[in-house]
């Protein structure tokens, strides 16, 4: 990997802020990451994520960050727990496509890994037609199926997004360059290079936060999902 004791120095300085904020501004953080990821895969694959999750005991409806920090990232529990009233239950994914929308089971990191071995040699296609769970699960959590094999020490050979070059532009300062990277299937350094050459600063936590608290894309983000959130529920 190109990356250099700079870019190193520069990550650390990032956690070490990130690490001083408060709980609230974590969260904040986190959940208008994930919106930024999904509108990227979004426009990376021309389908839309969204996972979901109304516990059926209490009826709150659960973000994605409190659906992913409540699996218990075991292979064989698929319930994700209520952040309200602890019951545990399986969250859902919706994918919304051109055309329609389809509700998958949503699984953690851990889940989409371990299902994911022994299918390295079917095309992304074909995993997404065959396997559509754990082909989307693991693109929310690995941004590439590339990405995910690679974790568990897998090569995945295939192509998987193309044409991407014009569509991170958005993207570059907003999102980690690692992120962006994640996402596409690239090396850091590639959209680290190719940020600089469009004069685009690099991704700060201060004005991520900042844009995060105006909730501008945040909200966009919910309202894109429309139907599947009840804003309102997210003031607590
Ligand atoms: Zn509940």
């Amino acid at each position: 990997m190109g990356m250099t004791m700079q870019l190193i120095q520069r990550q650390k300085q990032e956690q070490r802020l990130e690490q001083r904020l408060t709980q609230e501004q974590r969260i904040l953080l986190r959940t208008h990451l994930f919106s930024l990821r999904m509108e990227l895969v979004n426009i990376l694959r021309e389908e839309r994520y969204v996972p979901k999750a109304e516990c059926p005991k209490c009826l709150r409806q659960l973000t994605p960050i409190e659906i992913i920090c409540g699996f218990n990232r075991d292979p064989n529990d698929y319930t994700t727990c209520c952040s309200a009233c602890g019951h545990r239950f399986e969250p859902k994914l919706i994918c919304f496509y051109d055309g329609g929308q389809m509700e998958l089971p949503f699984f953690c990191d851990s889940q989409a890994l371990s299902q994911l071995h022994g299918k390295e040699n079917i095309s992304p296609d074909e995993l997404a037609r065959k396997y559509p769970a754990i082909y989307r699960s693991a693109i929310v959590h690995h941004g590439t199926i590339k990405g995910a094999f690679a974790k568990i020490g897998i090569e995945y050979r295939f192509e998987e997004v193309s044409d991407w070059k014009n569509k991170i532009k958005p993207f570059l300062s907003s999102m980690p360059d690692t992120a962006i990277a994640e996402c596409v299937g690239v090396s850091v350094s590639t959209v680290s290079a190719m940020r600089k050459k469009l004069g685009k600063p690099r991704y700060k936590v201060s004005n991520a936060l900042l844009t995060a608290s105006s909730s501008s894309v945040g909200d966009r983000y919910y309202v894109l999902a429309k139907g599947v959130y009840n804003k309102s529920k997210r003031k607590r």
